[in-house]
């Protein structure tokens, strides 16, 4: 299983980072071990002292495909929930600065917190539904799908002219701006338009 992540994908996201906004959509990978589900803990971990949440719109791939043109992108994904890209923005920075590449700071175990996914079918329009981050009961992030850059299908068309993509593979769709720290005994809620995806502690 692949898990592909969008950089950059939130205009407002990229201004609070004081990136440019991106020409091709910016594509970084984690590794499988990074996931955790079923609202599992995650644990802090030691090497860095500024863990990030971005709240992110996870696409789950049900058809295997290469080359897919975005207009049959849609035929290629049938679930849709919420995920944290977790990320250590003190690795980051350094490694931005050095020009080297982020797995440091993005694919380290328990990077890619999963929530409960559902049906397409269930969204009126995934490109105008919103998601939410709550941390201790506080929304610290909100972000309209609408608000993407390149929408899911252009995601998909771009990814797989560069990788197969086969069933289960997940997209992280990128973060809309509110990104901050956490620390040891908060809890984070995700919701995706009413419904909670996920609701774990970091521990
Ligand atoms: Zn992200």
């Amino acid at each position: 299983m692949k898990i592909f992540c969008i950089g950059r994908n939130y205009a407002a996201h990229a201004a609070e980072l004081n990136n440019e906004v991106p020409e091709n959509p910016v594509v970084f990978m984690k590794p499988d071990t990074a996931v955790v589900k079923n609202n599992d803990p995650v644990y802090y971990p030691d090497f860095t002292n500024d863990l990030h949440y971005e709240v992110e719109l996870v696409v789950r791939i049900s058809k295997m495909g290469k080359h897919i043109e975005e207009k049959f992108a849609s035929k290629y994904y049938d679930q849709i929930g919420l995920g944290v890209d977790f990320t250590a923005r003190d690795i980051q920075a350094e490694l931005k600065q050095k020009g080297l590449p982020w797995e440091r700071a993005k694919a380290f175990d328990q990077s890619a917190v999963i929530g409960q996914f559902w049906s397409v079918a269930e969204f009126e329009d995934i490109q105008n539904t919103t998601f939410e981050l709550y941390k201790n009961d506080v929304r610290v992030q909100f972000g309209n799908t609408m608000d993407m850059i390149f929408t899911i299908n252009q995601l998909i068309a771009n990814i797989s002219k560069m990788c197969t993509l086969k069933v289960g593979d997940l997209i992280f769709t990128g973060t809309p701006s509110g990104v901050g720290p956490v620390k040891k005994g908060d809890q984070l809620r995700g919701v995706l338009n009413t419904k909670v995806s996920f609701d774990f502690p970091i521990l």
